[in-house]
């Protein structure tokens, strides 16, 4: 499958890991958003949001789990941000589904 992540997953692209485990991968995103710009993906391929069902599903819950761990780990305790932008339109560039984690700055809401 000609998918970025996926063969990030595989490690035939590198990448900074930060964290590993039997369902998903983190890793920091290459071109950063704010202090700490990690991206949280699962190593099954969903392309996006829009692909989440009963079936799969789980996995996402897993996600917010280590979302939470390394915003602890990276010292974000006055907040952060976790996004998953889906489609086009909300400026999905990457079509495997994956959540950013934000945080060592203030962010504005809404987004632009
Ligand atoms: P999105 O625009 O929401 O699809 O997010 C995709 C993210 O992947 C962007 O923030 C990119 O900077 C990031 N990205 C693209 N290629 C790489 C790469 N090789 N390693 C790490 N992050 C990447």
């Amino acid at each position: 499958m000609d998918c970025l992540f996926c063969k990030i997953i595989a490690g035939e692209i590198p990448s900074k890991k930060v964290y590993e485990d039997e369902q998903v991968y983190a890793f920091y995103d290459i071109d950063p958003q704010a202090p700490v710009h990690i991206l949280i993906i699962p190593k099954a391929h969903i392309p996006s949001a829009a692909q989440i069902t009963a079936e799969n599903s789980a996995v996402v819950a897993h996600i917010f789990e280590v979302a939470a761990k390394l915003a602890a780990e990276a010292g974000l305790k006055d907040g952060f941000r976790v996004v998953t932008n889906c489609g086009d339109s909300a400026g999905q560039s990457v079509k495997h589904l994956h959540f950013h984690l934000l945080g060592g700055r203030d962010f504005t809401w809404p987004p632009g």
